[in-house]
């Protein structure tokens, strides 16, 4: 979720307390999580080697004028995965931590993600190495048209379709529609709507797609309650990140019954026993630009939040946040991954070894991508779909993911996270043997 002009000044000041997440090579989780599952499964050797590579990587440099006259020279990113099953999809990240190895990772869960859920897309990422609060509104506007200038056409309705990620959103998204089309000649316009998705309803963003990501987390959350007999009505969760999927998450929560012990988010951590009321703090977030001072709960540390007893924790935010360090912190029954790539493969080890049950990121945030793929459908046919014939088809789909990855993991004993990757490897493989190698 971007910032608006209006919240602007409160988080430029805010951001002086950012806390950055810890790096590492996610990239290299990437190969290891890929190897695991492609040697459980016995993947074809030269799927394997195609699957565990990434197809295109575009490193895009380009000026900006800024507001006091000085020029900028902005480094921007896109990695295109691998488009077997359709054209390359994913998101665009505006974050200072941008950088090729983030995208390639996150370009890479893409692929899988689609897959996952029977969708026609393959996986890309994008992204710009910038800290979006440090700029003016008309700034961003500038930064993200000369961005999509500079990426041409290497994206395109047909070929690869940005979306929002973490600091991007419809408004964005509307910047990067309206300069694509600037770019083509006039007949060609109309048919370009579905270069990205997450866009405006206004401008032919789908109803839905705001809310799909947290959607999509909720369905699958009910999904294992039923599997589990376990009673969502008298649940309690904390989320990291109140942005979009975060918020989302725990707004559709809250009319299943669940209460909302703890949330952190870049500005810090605030928690409340009696239970925080989402709506309330995502129109706090949204005036004051994070979580801080939230008057209706009280400040805790990182650590606190983490030691949280709660039935279910949603990380909403960054990469590499459950680690070997911070997994035996953790006093929850699921983890519902609204991030991409929350958990490291040594934070994954204690939350098997320690029985919390995990709905693996690839999965459980891919509501984003089926209802970006219906508004692209919308575009391509000049239609406008109802919320609820929106909602009932992103259930079956990532209901349908969900079902795939439960069998896989029963028939290979293996964890939710291997099993999703071995139904994505799986489709894929399929796809690859059928069609073969040109020439
Ligand atoms: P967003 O920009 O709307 O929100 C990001 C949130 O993370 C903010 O609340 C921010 O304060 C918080 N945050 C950032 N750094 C943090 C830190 N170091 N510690 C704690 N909190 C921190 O982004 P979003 O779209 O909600 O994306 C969040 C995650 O979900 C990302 O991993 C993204 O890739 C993933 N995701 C998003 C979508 C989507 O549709 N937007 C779809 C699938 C997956």
């Amino acid at each position: 979720m971007a910032i608006t002009s209006k919240e602007h000044t409160k988080v430029r000041e805010i951001s002086k307390t950012v806390r950055q997440p810890k790096r590492r090579s996610v990239y290299e989780d990437v190969v290891r999580q890929f190897n695991q599952a492609a040697d459980l499964m016995n993947l074809d050797l030269g799927v394997r080697k195609i699957l565990g590579t990434t197809m295109n990587e575009i490193v895009v440099h380009f000026p900006v004028k800024m507001d006091d006259g000085r020029i900028e020279v902005f480094t921007g990113y896109r990695v295109q995965h691998n488009n077997a099953l359709g054209p390359f999809k994913g998101g665009l990240r505006y974050h200072p931590a941008v950088d090729i190895d983030e995208v390639r990772a996150l370009a890479t869960w893409m692929t899988w993600k689609s897959a996952i859920v029977n969708i026609p897309f393959g996986g890309a990422k994008g992204g710009i190495q910038l800290d979006p609060t440090q700029y003016s509104f008309a700034e961003l506007e500038r930064i993200t048209r000369r961005f999509t200038y500079a990426l041409g056409n290497t994206i395109g309705p047909d070929y690869d379709i940005p979306a929002p990620d973490v600091n991007t959103n419809p408004q964005i998204m509307a910047w990067i529609l309206d300069t694509y089309q600037s770019m083509m000649p006039a007949f060609e316009r109309q048919r370009c709507l579905g270069v990205v998705t997450g866009k405006p309803i206004e401008s032919g963003g789908s109803i839905g797609r705001d809310k799909a990501t947290g959607q999509g987390v909720v369905f699958l959350i009910r999904e294992w309650a039923k599997d589990n007999n376990f009673d969502l009505g008298q649940a309690t969760y904390i989320v990291q990140g109140f942005g979009n999927v975060g918020s989302w998450s725990a707004r559709l929560l809250k009319p299943l019954g669940a209460r909302l012990l703890a949330v952190e988010d870049v500005t810090g951590a605030v928690a409340n026993p009696e239970g925080i009321d989402p709506e309330e703090l995502t129109r706090y977030v949204k005036e004051h630009g994070g979580v801080r001072g939230y008057p209706n709960a009280r400040m805790i540390t990182h650590t606190e939040f983490l030691r949280t007893r709660a039935d279910i924790f949603i990380p909403a935010a960054l990469e590499n946040q459950i680690t070997a360090e911070t997994a035996p912190l953790l006093n929850v029954r699921l983890v519902a991954e609204g991030a991409n790539g929350p958990t490291t493969p040594e934070g994954d080890e204690v939350l098997t070894r320690r029985g919390i049950d995990i709905l693996p990121d690839i999965l459980c945030n891919s509501g984003g991508v089926i209802v970006s793929y219906f508004e692209w459908l919308q575009n391509k046919r000049s239609e406008f779909w109802e919320l609820q014939e929106v909602d009932c088809k992103l259930y079956k789909k990532i209901v349908g993911g969900y079902q795939r990855v439960k069998e896989t993991a029963k028939r290979f004993k293996v964890n939710w996270r291997t099993a999703a990757y071995i139904v994505a490897l799986a489709r894929l493989e399929k796809v690859y043997k059928e069609r073969g190698i040109f020439p």
